[in-house]
């Protein structure tokens, strides 16, 4: 051992620290979350340096992110005292790979300039050998081949390597079609992401003597976040690591969240039978979490079969139980997250005062972040997005306020070039420039230089119906807004949607939707087979979906502007909000989980996808989640949210149901029962018809199951709060001659009741058979 002093050992329990001196050999250390596996592979890497037996180019160090790496290194130095010069191994699988196929491209068949495709240019690159091969793409879309591709890829197998059982795959063509893709990625001196594990796997397989050399070069290895590979990566390490055997490997079966991307749990089973003789370290002492947090988080994914199980325990006696909450729908609930955050920055719970860089929101899908964004931006609480950009800073977003400004104000020359080809109408340079070149010369908006280019013929070809059925479009939209009849389109012109919509009295929320649908952007994105575009899609219903608190399309481009001017200054402390997946290895003092609804969480599409094996994988990830916070988790869900532009009541999410109750405190809504919804208030606004009603929320099984739960013991109330318990009798059920009242028919009396329907006989419109859930006591 070296004779300087080694600080960085004081602070690890004997676990960690063997795992910290088993320097050579292979080591698995296969640990719960918050057991310290990364603060261990961290010290690994210091003590590694510190006592001279690696230098930093020696030292393969794989990390699931860039930011996990960046941070890895600043903790080395800090640990070390001293600044790292460069540690040139340390990233991700793909920056890596891409370092090590630089200097070998040729052998691989490239260039060692190549280009990495995009997956937009990557599918449009399938699209154009799927028409060649006569093959019906909309039958066989590229999408469904890049899947296909990408799949084998991540197994790590070369179009030779398909095995026959996958012959059928894709119509009988899918081999032939992963061949030629290869082929023409060549010939482009190019590869996908794919491509850049699978050609460093087959460089190495087929030249031993580069092997031997990075071998020799790249002494030791760490895998952070080792459950999240896939075989591609596994073979990547296997194959750099079986020479010398110092492998050290972290992970966390229970957090593995990636089966979408081709991760194989499976790695870690194969690592101890590859590696004999491994050291397999267990750690159990959660240094992360509170008892409370940690109960619930094991509570939960005990609900899973396939586990290699593990023990976990923290000295953190007590704190505050994981928080439950029901919410109206799902901007209640980000009001309600964003006093709360607040609250905890001021310090008025019973934590002392939190900073913002203490918080955190992890949302399942990123249309959830939209509410929380607006909300935040309007009370004026500074926030980040990790992991994307901001919501209104997003492409779909920025492309459908574009469309918004031209409606509003034709006139908007930034807005037109934005748009005037996106969706694609056959506008190349040239007649872009064509447009330019003719309101300059005229002093005109672009829109009317387009207009009178039109008019005499100065654009020829497909482009010009397009542009005309465009520039006639924003009239129609302009005319809309100033609630005029636009001119009747003429004959001759196509029109970008066969039927219209009748304009003349449309709300602007409507509109909006039209303005989307008519211009070809909605269905831009539907015909988008990139797995981004279903999350774009959805971004644009919430876009919509915002416009309902406003009372025309201009009032709200002016908050938008707004709140983004006055969002330029920057604040030194910021409220975190991310996606679930991001967060991954990450911890916060506060964290909310927001959404916890079938369908959103765990995801629908998961479900429909994967069956029982991604509810687990959803399972996994609500551990991860809860398992991000130290002091205070707080989980919510609404009984409404809108989707796909419908309002639908909400079941609380079956992940609810998986809490343990002594871990959890359940608090009352606040708003529900007595708070601004009354009977009377859902007679009147026309928008809440559409919605669930209160005793939807009361009388779904969720909430039921919810209630009873915590029936069982006083619902404790959050300190310093208003809100009421709710009476149960009062609203789960109704016995004869109770006065109901429900938003189409009005007021009326139970006559009889029969399992959940009731014979109500309305003061005006008669009797009719109810589902109770459809009706609320009434308030008269
Ligand atoms: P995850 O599975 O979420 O990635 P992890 O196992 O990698 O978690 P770390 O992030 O390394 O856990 O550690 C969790 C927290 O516990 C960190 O704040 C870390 O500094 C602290 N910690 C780890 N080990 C110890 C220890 N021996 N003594 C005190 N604190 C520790
Ligand atoms: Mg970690």
């Amino acid at each position: 051992m070296a004779a300087r002093p080694q600080p960085y050992l004081d602070d690890l329990n004997p676990a960690q620290r063997a795992a910290v001196l088993a320097l050579d050999g292979p080591v698995l250390m296969l640990a719960g979350a918050g057991t310290g596996k990364t603060k261990a592979l961290t010290s690994r890497i210091v003590h590694l340096l510190a006592t001279g037996k690696a230098r930093p180019n020696e030292i393969l160090a794989v990390t699931f992110t860039n930011k996990a790496a960046r941070e890895m290194k600043e903790r080395v130095a800090r640990m070390l005292g001293q600044s790292v010069e460069g540690m040139p191994w340390m990233g991700t699988f793909h920056s890596i790979s891409v370092k090590i196929l630089r200097r070998h491209a040729e052998l691989a068949g490239l260039k060692s300039n190549f280009t990495i495709l995009d997956t937009d240019d990557q599918l449009r690159l399938m699209k154009q050998l799927i028409v060649a091969a006569n093959i019906d793409e909309k039958r066989w879309p590229a999408r469904m081949l890049a899947g296909l591709i990408d799949s084998w890829k991540n197994r790590a197998w070369t179009p030779a390597k398909v095995p026959s059982s996958e012959a059928s795959a894709y119509n009988n063509r899918g081999t032939e079609l992963y061949q030629q893709y290869q082929d023409r990625l060549r010939a482009l001196n190019a590869c996908d992401f794919g491509d850049l594990l699978l050609h460093v796997v087959t460089l190495f397989q087929a030249h031993p003597d580069i092997l031997a050399q990075y071998q020799r070069w790249l002494k030791y290895i760490l895998v952070d976040e080792y459950q999240d590979t896939n075989v591609a990566q596994y073979l990547w390490l296997r194959l750099l690591a079986q020479a010398h055997r110092n492998i050290c490997c972290v992970g966390d079966d229970d957090q593995s969240i990636y089966g979408w991307r081709g991760a194989e749990v499976g790695n870690i089973l194969r690592f101890e039978k590859d590696f004999p003789g491994a050291e397999v370290v267990r750690l159990e002492q959660n240094y992360r979490s509170t008892e409370h947090i940690l109960a619930a988080a094991s509570g939960v994914i005990s609900g899973n079969s396939d586990r290699l199980g593990k023990t976990l325990w923290t000295e953190a006696k007590g704190g505050e139980k994981v928080r439950l909450i029901g919410h109206w729908d799902g901007e209640e609930e980000a009001r309600w997250i964003g006093d709360e955050v607040e609250a905890l920055q001021r310090g008025s719970r019973s934590m002392e005062a939190q900073s913002l860089d203490h918080m955190a929101i992890l949302v399942r899908a990123s249309h959830q972040m939209r509410a929380f964004e607006d909300r935040f931006l309007t009370i004026g609480l500074p926030y980040r997005v990790i992991g994307g950009p901001r919501f209104y800073e997003r492409l779909e977003i920025r492309d459908a306020m574009a469309y918004f400004r031209l409606a509003v104000s034709p006139d908007d020359d930034l807005a037109f070039e934005r748009v005037v080809n996106t969706p694609k109408r056959g506008l190349g340079d040239k007649a872009q420039q064509e447009i330019q070149k003719t309101a300059r010369a005229s002093g005109m908006s672009l829109l009317e230089g387009a207009r009178e280019l039109l008019a005499r013929g100065g654009i020829g070809g497909k482009g010009a119906g397009q542009l005309r059925a465009f520039v006639d479009g924003v009239d129609r939209w302009h005319a809309a807004i100033l609630n005029a009849r636009p001119e009747v389109a003429d004959a001759v012109i196509e029109p970008m949607v066969p039927d219209a919509v009748p304009q003349s009295d449309m709300g602007h929320v409507r509109l909006a939707e039209v303005i989307l649908e008519e211009s070809g952007y909605t269905s831009m994105w539907q015909n988008d087979k990139t797995p981004e575009a279903a999350g774009r899609l959805e971004n644009l219903k919430e876009l919509v979906k915002a416009l309902e608190q406003f009372d025309s399309l201009q009032g709200f481009l002016e908050h938008v502007s707004l709140i983004m001017e006055n969002d330029t200054e920057e604040a030194a402390e910021k409220v975190t909000i991310m996606t679930l997946h991001g967060a991954k290895g990450l911890e916060f003092p506060v964290v909310f989980l927001p959404g916890w609804e079938d369908g959103l969480f765990p995801s629908q599409r998961s479900m429909n996808e994967s069956g029982q094996k991604g509810l687990e994988e959803e399972r996994r990830l609500a551990y991860v989640g809860i398992t991000r916070a130290e002091r205070l988790c707080t989980i919510s869900f609404a009984a409404n949210r809108r989707v796909y532009g419908q309002w639908q009541s909400q079941l609380p999410s079956r992940f609810i149901d998986e809490l343990p109750v002594p871990h959890v405190d359940v608090l009352t809504p606040p708003g529900l029962y007595g708070g601004g919804y009354g009977a009377a208030g859902m007679g009147g606004g026309s928008r809440i018809e559409e919605r669930a009603t209160k005793a939807d929320v009361y009388n779904s099984p969720g909430w039921r199951r919810l209630q009873d739960r915590s029936a069982t013991r006083p619902i404790s109330q959050p300190r310093e709060s208003k809100q009421q318990v709710i009476d149960l009798d009062a609203v789960s059920s109704f016995t004869e001659g109770d006065r109901v009242f429900h938003t189409k028919f009005g007021y009326g009396t139970v006559a009889a009741i029969e399992g959940d329907k009731l014979d109500i006989a309305f003061d005006k419109a008669g009797v009719k058979k109810i589902i109770a859930r459809f009706v609320v006591p009434a308030h008269e």
